[in-house]
């Protein structure tokens, strides 16, 4: 049931968007590879647990978050599919992950001595995490993994259910590095039994691009959700992804002005002529930041430019002629012909679109198509 809401401003998720993404990666990558579906962020800010059930609906096999809140959380929703935790867990906080059968990532001897001090009863499982260049979470030597093997065969603490690792590069034309990541991957592999494990290596931009290296699971994530993982590699895309997110609001005050009026704080724009301005609900406390000044929007099917500065709570736009209160005015997503990506607002901000979807902040209801 969706929730109730009484703002005129909104995300529409569009979950079939997801299932064909899904779907389309699975086809991809082929029947003997698992689809890791990454609902971090609260699913890249499109609503974790409905994504979650989409994607497990649509063949995932597992799902991914960065911390143990956001594991609970789907638990506490229902969601019974497998969870792997991507980011660091506190040692002290085992049992929580053995209550909630969640899937740990480790990448020191040191974490599971200490977590196993903390372990009353069960066991958990993991996925042990190797640094082959991204220098973020990993083992990085190999008689550290060796001694993680050793160590958690002594123990009925941990179950290694699965062994990963993660590219820095995998979404840049030139290959060079991710070559040489997964070639040192390939090298701890050979250290360590793992035909049982659950072996996985690549994100998105892996899974599009190089299907036949992603060994028998793929984390996705960004394509997911309909974008792509960097402007660089759009053209290689195997297949169409289609955008789930799309943001919405509706002009709840609509005022001709004369020539010369000032719009918003600062004073900044001043009509050039006599001017149709719309105020809409938005601001930069929903993730609307004041940096988007310059963005257009859709209205009446045609592009609008926002003029003045952004507010906390609501922005001015230029409209093209008189149009009623209540008119729908499309910020992200489509209008007739008109399209605006998530792209092409990550382009204005100089960042990528993840950034984009995640900071639409979740004072904006989530509303699932
Ligand atoms: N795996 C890990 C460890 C990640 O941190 C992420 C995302 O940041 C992903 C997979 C998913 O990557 P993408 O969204 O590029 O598919």
């Amino acid at each position: 049931m969706q929730q109730e809401f009484y703002r005129d401003t909104w995300v529409d998720i569009d979950l079939d968007a997801i299932s064909h993404n899904v779907k389309s990666m699975k086809e991809h990558v082929g029947k003997n590879v698992k689809v890791i579906a990454v609902v971090k962020a609260n699913a890249y800010g499109h609503g974790s647990v409905q994504v979650a059930k989409t994607a497990i609906k649509s063949g995932a096999s597992m799902l991914a978050v960065a911390f143990l809140d956001e594991a609970i959380a789907l638990r506490n929703s229902g969601i019974e599919a497998p969870i792997l935790i991507l980011g660091a867990t506190r040692a002290s906080a085992i049992q929580l992950a053995i209550k909630y059968d969640i899937t740990l990532t480790v990448f020191s001897l040191d974490w599971l001595v200490e977590a196993s001090q903390y372990i009353q009863e069960g066991t958990v499982k993991i996925h042990v995490k190797l640094d082959t260049g991204m220098s973020r979470l990993g083992v990085r030597e190999e008689k550290s993994l060796l001694a993680i093997f050793d160590y958690v065969k002594t123990s009925s603490c941990f179950h290694i259910e699965g062994i990963y690792t993660h590219f820095a590069t995998a979404d840049e034309k030139d290959v060079t590095y991710f070559n040489e990541q997964y070639e040192k991957f390939d090298e701890f592999l050979e250290l360590i039994p793992h035909d049982e494990l659950l072996v996985h290596c690549g994100n998105s931009a892996t899974g599009l691009r190089f299907p036949e290296k992603v060994y028998n699971a793929v984390r996705l994530g960004i394509s997911m959700y309909g974008l792509t993982p960097s402007l660089e590699i759009k053209d290689e895309l195997p297949y169409t992804l289609k955008e789930a997110f799309s943001l919405k609001t509706k002009l709840v005050n609509v005022k001709k002005v004369p020539k010369g009026t000032k719009v918003s704080y600062g004073a900044t724009y001043e009509a050039k002529s006599e001017e149709w301005i719309g105020t809409i609900p938005i601001g930069y406390a929903d993730g609307w930041i004041r940096a988007l000044r310059d963005v257009d929007v859709l209205v009446a099917g045609q592009r609008a430019p926002l003029v003045g500065r952004i507010c906390m709570d609501q922005c001015m736009i230029k409209l093209p002629y008189e149009l009623p209160i209540g008119e729908t005015v499309t910020l992200i997503g489509r209008q007739n012909n008109e399209k605006i990506s998530v792209d092409e607002i990550a382009s204005h901000l100089n960042t990528i679109n993840y950034e984009i979807t995640c900071m639409i902040s979740m004072r904006v209801p989530r509303i699932f198509w």
